[in-house]
């Protein structure tokens, strides 16, 4: 594969380091193998986490002026080269073209937002309760971090760590998703060609991921974990941080609902739904899992999202004007279309003409008469399937809402403001979109509640993941 910005080592301490065997990177499109990279040794991981040590040393000492000005260079060097980032991403993860240019600008927009937090790691002056003691309260980078990261989104659920972390002034040492090493190696390139420091970003390549978590999180020296993917790894891992007590981040499986109230405006309803279902073929973790529709307007809100769900073009995210790409891999596909059979069986209707796709692909499905016992009103889909049920009153709608054991995102659509903050409020969910299908925005706090997860990233919270408060006593007497 010939390509911009294409690297196959592990980068650890600023160099690139050759491992021990290969595994392949291959794009979904067509199940071709685009290159090969080299596998870490656990003694490279050792070796990142000397350089990480290291380089948080050292960056514990520079200034966060010093730290934003590495950050607006990385974010500029990513922009420049937004193109061939896109290109990289189309090729290993598979999702429109369109579609990866926006998320390199969405995951560099991260970056920005956190060069300029990095200036405000306020503190605090707390006044004492005796005529002696000065209290204050600083913020300090946590230490060396470690992240492992998903495929689903190759640049932006990297920066959104990285960043805060480095305006932190934390060192990072991450494992990518096996199945899209090649986004995170330029990023990393293009961090040191900004002028982060050797060491404060490590890339490790694996496809044995549960034995480099293992090392990672059994490690003395890192001090953070931050993880994005599935609950049942999430769980894994936590078990994992518990012997060094390590700090967490969180960011897990959701089954978002979406309901439609009476007073919606339909059309916008089915605009926002189309949106958010069918980004990235379905597979974010906030993608509407669940479409909960008042009685009275299901018929007129399924006749509009059958429209535009038949107007939905899937192909080659290279090809002009394709909405849906293949899934990320057949096992994903296998996935999908058995919970798509399991529903029919259990008597859901399915709205829409739908060929079946060779590869990876799958067409866009719309299923009613849908109900909360089914499989795929249970799990996340993953893929491009939109699945319809009704009630028939705000309680009901809400109950099944959150009748679930996630909590990342939620959307409802209403025009009956009283209405707006009861719901609002009653969802139990990290996140509500309210008229709205897509809700992710680097100046905002992105995260779940129950097996959705831990913490938050973006917004100025996400600053505060890296960050340790540390209280100072002074006594003037
Ligand atoms: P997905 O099903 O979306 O790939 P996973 O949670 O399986 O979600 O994967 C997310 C990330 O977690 C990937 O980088 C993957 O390599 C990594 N991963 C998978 N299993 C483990 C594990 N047991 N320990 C550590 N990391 C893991």
């Amino acid at each position: 594969m010939s390509t911009a910005l294409l690297f196959t080592q592990s980068f650890i301490d600023g160099q690139w380091l050759k491992g021990e065997g290969e595994f392949d990177v291959i794009n979904p499109a067509d199940n071709s193998v685009l290159t090969s990279v080299s596998r870490v040794t656990a003694a490279q991981v050792e070796q990142a986490i000397g350089a990480a040590e290291r380089a948080f040393i050292s960056l514990k000492n520079t200034s966060c002026e010093h730290r934003a000005q590495v950050l607006e260079r990385w974010y500029d060097l990513v922009m420049a080269n937004q193109q061939a980032l896109a290109e990289l991403m189309t090729k290993e993860q598979g999702k429109p073209l369109a579609e990866a240019l926006g998320e390199v600008k969405y995951g560099a927009d991260y970056i920005k937002w956190y060069a300029e937090q990095a200036r405000r790691s306020y503190g605090e002056l707390i006044p004492a309760s005796n005529d002696k003691h000065r209290i204050s309260v600083i913020k300090q980078g946590i230490g060396v971090v470690a992240g492992i990261t998903p495929w689903n989104f190759p640049i932006a659920m990297i920066t959104r760590k990285v960043a805060p972390a480095y305006a932190a002034g934390c060192s990072f040492i991450l494992k990518p998703s096996e199945h899209t090493p090649l986004s995170a190696l330029a990023l990393a390139h293009l961090a040191h060609e900004a002028g982060f420091e050797a060491g404060a970003f490590n890339v490790l390549l694996s496809d044995r991921a549960k034995e480099v978590g293992e090392q990672l999180c059994a490690s003395e020296v890192v001090r953070k974990f931050t993880f994005t993917g599935s609950t049942a790894v999430g769980r894994q891992l936590l078990a994992q941080c518990a012997p060094t007590i390590k700090r967490t981040s969180m960011e897990l499986g959701g089954n978002a609902p979406l309901l439609v109230f009476a007073s919606a405006d339909l059309d916008k309803a089915a605009d926002g739904i189309i949106a958010s279902k069918f980004r990235n073929a379905g597979q974010t973790c906030v993608c509407v899992n669940r479409v909960l529709v008042d009685e009275r307007v299901a018929e007129a809100l399924t006749a509009k999202l059958a429209e535009r769900v038949q107007a939905l073009r899937v192909g080659d995210g290279f090809s002009a004007g394709v909405d849906i790409g293949p899934l990320i891999y057949p096992g994903a596909k296998d996935k999908v279309l058995q919970l798509v059979e399991d529903a029919l069986e259990q008597g859901a209707k399915q709205v829409n003409q739908a060929a079946s796709l060779d590869g990876n692909y799958v067409a866009p499905l719309l299923l009613t008469n849908v109900n909360a016992e089914m499989r795929i009103s249970q799990e996340e889909i993953f893929g491009p399937v939109l699945t319809v049920a009704t009630f028939s009153d705000e309680a009901e709608a809400i109950a099944q809402a959150n009748a679930v054991p996630y909590g990342l995102a939620a959307y409802f659509y209403s025009q009956d403001i009283s209405q707006i903050y009861r719901v609002g409020e009653a969802l139990e969910y990290g996140m509500v979109g309210i008229n709205e299908g897509l809700i992710s925005n680097p100046v905002a706090p992105f995260g779940g509640v129950k097996q959705s997860g831990l913490g938050r990233e973006g917004g100025h919270q996400g600053l505060d993941e890296y960050l340790e408060e540390k209280y100072l006593c002074l006594n003037i007497g």
